[in-house]
């Protein structure tokens, strides 16, 4: 019988674990696969492994990969996908907001054929942080090479051709879902309904965190910012061009007026902003360079709990 992995990257999620295993023996009971369930402990503050460690005891599908600290959850998801023994893999949040039902679909459509099944939310909530998102996801498909579904979420079954590929890319700064775009397999979409998160809370309800993941994840996967100066240049040189041009008509006409050093004080702060302003792109990617090549391991494993082998 073929084996399908459930990677799920937990940090503080005690309150979750029991009802995602509850919620997997209730969906998932007549499936015809064998599950393995592979919980990452992102570095959580609570109890999250002692909850995963006691429903060890009795469920030799489950097991755990805990960190040595927080890694996020790019790194933990590589964890699941780089530990999983599955012939595919299911990633899936443990705060139960993508009802655990869609697991079988995914599940029935990779028996299917599907080797890639990715999914997107059905509705989006109103507010500014959903239309910001969508927003997002505008500007990311523009200057990106690689596009992404809009309102995409991380959901998604893979084949083991997939795991194997997206797993040999091992770059630090990692953005799963651009990571699948880019791998270029045929895919199959479908909508979920997500429900509210049931206990615990968001990582990324912080605005600033949110904004740093959305120009992060456009940086990865783009060097258009970067590309932003030549054409700003241009810009701001005709710009500088056509003001010459109007100085030195009316200069002819009207002769020489006042000294004008307003009109030059704004040119300066403009041009100095936008210079600043590049910088700080170049900066950006910089940093992200330096973070590739001290080619550091994207996790470190403190612990590995599987009943079936000793521990590693
Ligand atoms: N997560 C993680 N490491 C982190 C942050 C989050 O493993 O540093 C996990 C979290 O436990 C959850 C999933 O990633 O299972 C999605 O996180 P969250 O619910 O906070 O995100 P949202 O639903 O708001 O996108
Ligand atoms: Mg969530």
């Amino acid at each position: 019988m073929k084996k399908v992995s459930i990677i799920v990257p937990c940090h503080n999620e005690e309150a979750n674990i029991n009802e995602f295993i509850k919620a997997i023996n209730h969906e998932l009971f007549e499936i015809n696969v064998i599950l393995e369930i592979i919980f990452i402990n992102d570095g959580s503050q609570d109890q999250t492994i002692n909850k995963i460690k006691a429903l060890m005891t009795s469920d030799d599908r489950i097991k755990a990969i805990d960190f040595s600290r927080n890694f996020g959850k790019e790194a933990a998801v590589l964890a699941g996908m780089d530990y999983c023994q599955g012939d595919a893999a299911v990633v899936i949040d443990a705060d139960l907001q993508i009802p655990i039902r869609y697991i079988k679909i995914l599940i029935e459509l990779w028996l299917e054929g599907n080797k890639l099944v990715l999914t997107y939310k059905s509705k989006r909530e109103r507010g500014i942080k959903s239309s910001l998102a969508s927003k997002y996801y505008d500007v990311y498909n523009a200057i990106s090479d690689y596009k992404i579904l809009n309102d995409a979420l991380d959901f998604q079954i893979m084949d083991r051709e997939v795991i194997d590929v997206i797993c040999s890319m091992r770059e630090r700064e990692r953005f799963f879902k651009g990571l699948t775009g880019f791998i270029g397999y045929n895919y199959k979409i479908i909508p979920v309904d997500i429900e509210q998160r049931v206990a615990g809370s968001s990582d990324f309800s912080n605005i600033n965190k949110l904004f740093n993941y959305a120009f992060k994840s456009i940086a990865i996967h783009s060097d258009i910012p970067l590309r932003i100066s030549t054409r700003l240049g241009i810009i701001v040189s005709l710009v500088g061009f056509i003001y010459m041009l109007y100085i030195i008509l009316s200069t002819f006409i009207k002769g020489v007026s006042a000294p004008g050093y307003a009109s030059i004080i704004v040119i300066m702060l403009f041009m100095f902003g936008i210079v600043l302003l590049i910088l700080g792109i170049i900066g950006y990617y910089l940093g992200l360079i330096y973070n590739e090549v001290k080619n550091r391991p994207n996790y470190i494993v403190n612990d590995f709990f599987d009943n079936n082998k000793d521990d590693l």
